[in-house]
């Protein structure tokens, strides 16, 4: 008989999947409990399932884990990159982020950047991931799995998740939602949905899914351009999705959910950062209540990037803080992000996995890399 993968798998598919073992309907819930709050690895660690229950439960069913594979510690501030191998080899990064401690709040939040996919299709000129192609979805198990082996490398309880690691959420939809809705959960990790973040490269079909589903979820949109010819440039997406295109769907999300998105602005010098970007912005915000982030280019010279993505540039740090500057004078909310992880690659848009696929059957001894 083939083994069920039970990670990822909700409390309802849990129950259905007990059942058809024979077995009533609250071992369902012990599963849930183990698997998803206690983060166990293996049937063995149930200790309140009795031995006949995790014998049946061991011919028929398996609990996946990622393998990890490598920790980098940066030394200037503390962030984590964890490579994990995949059930098929492949192999996604996920960043642990610790607040800047000058943050309100700091001393309780830490933030886990999770993948959606390993690489993405998307190609936006910008973005280390881009350059790996697409090689599949992730599972909701596997997005979950992400949190459960980062809390056991963290000093305290992961409060907070954002989905802009690799790969483009609105891509793995069902995933990415089914992930949220377990994560979430009460009765498993309890991140509450005003701590999860997901962005998007933009796609607005789905932009307005997530309002008429009524997600409670944050949105982010990486926006980088309020101009339709240069966001094209920077993202191939926009030739699906125009700029008027997003801000309409954005618009339909904040008259029906009242929840105000947060625009992701890289800022490139010359390119994005004039005052005629300022002025677009302006009125982009009259339109739609939001915040924004800005976001430091962080260098992609490692992959080689040539043509147009050669050119790109980020704004030195006192025209970013201008234009930061500009922003709040209208009234708009804005945060200046820091570069957390840049020395170990681990800043946004820098997660690119080299070994695409290893054949290695021995298992790597994990390394700590401390930068
Ligand atoms: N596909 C999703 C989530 C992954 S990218 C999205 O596009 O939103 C997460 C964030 O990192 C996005 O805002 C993206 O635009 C940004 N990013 C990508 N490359 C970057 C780089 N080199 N420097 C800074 N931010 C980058």
């Amino acid at each position: 008989m083939k083994k069920k993968s039970i990670r990822g798998l909700s409390l309802k598919e849990l129950q259905e999947f007990v059942e058809s073992l024979g077995e009533k309907k609250y071992r369902a819930t012990q599963l849930f409990s183990w698997m998803y709050a206690k983060g166990a690895q293996s049937f063995d660690e149930m200790t309140d399932i009795s031995r006949e229950f995790r014998d049946v439960l061991e011919h028929s069913a398996r609990v996946d884990n990622l393998e990890l594979v490598r920790k980098s510690v940066s030394s200037t501030d503390g962030t984590i990159k964890f490579l994990f191998r995949l059930i098929d080899d492949l192999m996604i990064e996920s960043v642990l982020i610790p607040p800047e401690e000058t943050a309100p709040g700091a001393d309780r939040r830490l933030t886990l950047c999770l993948s959606t996919q390993v690489g993405c299709p998307l190609d936006c000129k910008f973005c280390a991931t881009g350059t790996m192609g697409f090689l599949r979805n992730l599972t909701a198990g596997e997005i979950i799995d992400q949190v459960i082996q980062a809390q056991r490398h963290a000093e305290r309880r992961i409060t907070n998740l954002v989905y802009m690691g690799m790969g483009e959420p609105m891509l793995n939809y069902e995933e990415v939602m089914k992930s949220v809705d377990i994560l979430s959960d009460d009765r498993s990790l309890n991140i509450g949905t005003k701590h999860i973040t997901i962005s998007t490269a933009g796609y607005a079909d789905k932009i307005r899914q997530m309002a008429d589903e009524d997600r409670k979820v944050k949105l982010a949109l990486s926006l980088h351009s309020l101009d339709n010819e240069k966001r094209t440039q920077l993202m191939p997406i926009t030739k699906k999705h125009s700029v008027s295109d997003l801000i309409e769907s954005l618009e339909y999300y904040y008259r029906k959910t009242r929840r105000r998105p947060t625009f992701e602005y890289i800022l490139f010098d010359g390119f994005n950062d004039t005052k005629e970007d300022i002025k677009k912005f302006v009125t982009l915000s009259k339109r739609i209540p939001c915040k924004v982030n800005i976001i430091p280019f962080h260098s992609i010279d490692f992959t080689g990037a040539s043509g147009f993505a050669a050119t790109l540039k980020p704004t030195p740090r006192d025209r970013m803080e201008q234009f930061a500057q500009a922003l709040r004078e209208a009234n708009i909310t804005v945060m200046v992000r820091s570069s957390a992880g840049e020395d170990i690659e681990a800043a946004c848009g820098q997660l690119a996995v080299e070994e695409k696929k290893s054949k290695a059957k021995s298992k790597p001894a994990i390394t700590e890399t401390l930068t």
